[in-house]
């Protein structure tokens, strides 16, 4: 299992190792691979999957199935063997006389987990309040679930101000936003085994089906007790070059945002862009980058004074004004931009490693209309229970709004654990819901 941006690095080391790549043989998101030489092995055999493949998924929930269910492993067992007894030399009618059991044990497994993943409690929104509520909500043995529209948890903060020092968080003389959002991550990771965090995902709508929830996102949909929503303003989704392909390359070799340096080490970089942000990455990764471009639509530059500076001594190639034409690249990995300059005919080609798009982040909360609760404006009337008119759905955070509400996140933080107590008593009417204090619920190992 590996990250998915680092095949193509993972494919050279298995070559140099005598594995060589077979394509993923009509699977989806499962390169294969088949060796020769390695009689001092067993006979096995080496898939590659991105760790968000559905086909790991469904493997690994296969495997989980097994584990849990010794007398199926027997069953399965002899019937394998049989198979091999009678078509030794016949692979498709081995398979097929092995088919049925398998598809006896899938279909049983799809009913485990449909009605494991009926959560109980869904968070829309992972920024600090949502990632917050997950982890109240896993302390008191909840199973979770945090759905967020972009690539990356941690909401305002980790977006639009990841290197501003906060200084309103209890216990933190300052804290910068891109550190509150780690420990945030890190406080929750304790919970790891009840909470599913599902990212590059929007929910456009929910309503309740018999028992629970059925929420709508834009990847299909989910199944919940209750919701809580933590959506702050709006879905994030960034603003994008707009250019043919470019959905492709997002995550692999092309990001709207910046959070370790070190992964542009010894890469030619462009980077698209006029504001702090493009400038900053400029600088920053000018001595770590092979190369850095620097392109913009305009001669100026939206930056502080002293960072613009600091580019114009530097190495960075600046190119301005030009605007981004087309983005070529192999479907898979973008490998040049193609710009254009302002009221001219004349292009160049910027062969590239990485492209940084950092035209910033849009908010929309188009989706609440679908919501079937009250709100004004774009915030989500609460009451002091956190409760909106829908039962079984509570907000929190900058989403939420009541009389003299303060949209910080150490009032958010202050409502998640209220929100989560009332979606425990929706759920478990007759589970006791005083306050419990953390230091007698955490057992440590
Ligand atoms: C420049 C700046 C400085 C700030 N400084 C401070 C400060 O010093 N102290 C302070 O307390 N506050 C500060 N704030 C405000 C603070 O960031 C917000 O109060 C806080 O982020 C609210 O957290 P939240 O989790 O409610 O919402 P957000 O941080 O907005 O997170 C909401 C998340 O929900 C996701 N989402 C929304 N809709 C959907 C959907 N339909 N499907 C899936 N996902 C969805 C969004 O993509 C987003 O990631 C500052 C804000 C800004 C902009």
């Amino acid at each position: 299992m590996i990250a998915r941006e680092s095949f193509s690095q993972v494919k050279k080391s298995l070559a140099a190792i005598s594995y060589s790549h077979e394509g993923n043989l009509g699977i989806e998101d499962r390169e294969a691979f088949s060796y020769s030489g390695k009689d001092h092995l067993r006979t096995h055999h080496l898939y590659v999957c991105p760790s968000d493949s559905k086909e790991l998924q469904r493997h690994l929930a296969f495997r989980d199935y097994l584990r849990q269910h010794p007398e199926r492993v027997s069953a399965y067992g002899a019937v394998k063997l049989k198979a091999a007894q009678l078509f030794p030399n016949d692979i498709d009618r081995y398979m097929e006389y092995k088919s049925s059991i398998i598809a006896e044990m899938y279909k049983e497994l799809g009913e485990m987990s449909e009605k494991n993943a009926v959560c109980d409690i869904t968070i829309i929104g992972g920024g600090p309040v949502g990632l917050f509520a997950a982890f109240y909500a896993g302390l008191r043995g909840m199973s979770v679930k945090i759905i967020e529209s972009l690539s990356e948890l941690g909401g305002q903060p980790a977006v639009l101000y990841p290197e501003k020092l906060i200084y309103d968080i209890p216990a933190f003389p300052a804290i910068p936003a891109g550190e509150l959002v780690e420990r945030l991550v890190e406080q929750l990771e304790r919970f790891e085994d009840r909470v599913t965090i599902c990212l590059k995902e929007e929910v456009l709508g929910f309503e309740k089906t018999g028992e629970h929830f059925t929420i709508e996102t834009s990847k299909g949909e989910h199944l919940s007790k209750s919701i809580i929503i933590a959506c702050g303003n709006g879905a994030f989704a960034p603003r994008t070059l707009g250019l043919e392909g470019e959905e492709n390359y997002a995550d692999n070799n092309l990001f709207y945002n910046v959070h370790k340096l070190d992964q542009f080490a010894g890469k030619d970089v462009v980077i698209c862009g006029g504001g702090d942000s493009a400038v900053d990455w400029a600088n920053h990764l000018e001595p770590i980058a092979k190369s850095v471009t620097l392109v913009h639509r305009r001669d100026a530059f939206r930056a502080h004074e002293h960072s613009v500076e600091l580019l114009k001594q530097s190495k960075v190639n600046v190119l301005t004004p030009y605007i981004p034409l087309e983005l070529k690249g192999d479907g898979e990995f973008a490998k040049s931009l193609l710009i254009q300059k302002v009221k001219s005919d004349e292009t160049i080609e910027l062969p590239l490693d990485a492209l940084i798009v950092s035209f910033g982040f849009s908010t929309s909360n188009k989706n609440l209309k679908n919501w079937n609760i009250d709100y004004k404006r774009s915030s989500i009337l609460v009451n002091s229970l956190l409760e909106t008119s829908q039962a079984g759905v509570y907000a929190i955070g900058d989403a939420a709004e009541y009389d003299g509400k303060l949209a910080l996140i150490a009032t958010g933080f202050g409502e998640a654990p209220l929100a989560v107590n009332q979606a425990i008593k929706y759920i478990y009417p007759e589970r006791d819901s005083r306050a419990v204090h953390s230091t007698s619920l955490v057992k440590e190992d």
